[in-house]
């Protein structure tokens, strides 16, 4: 099959990954469990009081990040 669009995964420096916390495609970030955080969100994250609402939105996608995906 050769039809224009084949590189679904481009290979090397552009491959991009889906940021469980800002929900967008990027190239550069941390794999936690099975999940990818980009880089953007690791140093906001870090820079993120834990008091500040922000916080737990972070949290929250965490969780999900870290819960196995069970299909039901
Ligand atoms: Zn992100």
């Amino acid at each position: 099959m050769e039809v224009g669009e084949v590189n679904h995964q481009p290979a090397g420096n552009y491959y991009k990954e889906l940021c469980v916390v800002c929900e967008k495609n990027k190239a550069q970030g941390i794999h936690l469990y099975t999940s990818f955080i980009c880089s953007e969100c690791e140093r906001e994250m870090i820079s993120t009081e834990t008091n500040d609402p922000k916080y737990r939105y972070y949290l929250k996608q965490l969780r999900k990040a870290a819960e196995p995906q069970i299909l039901s």
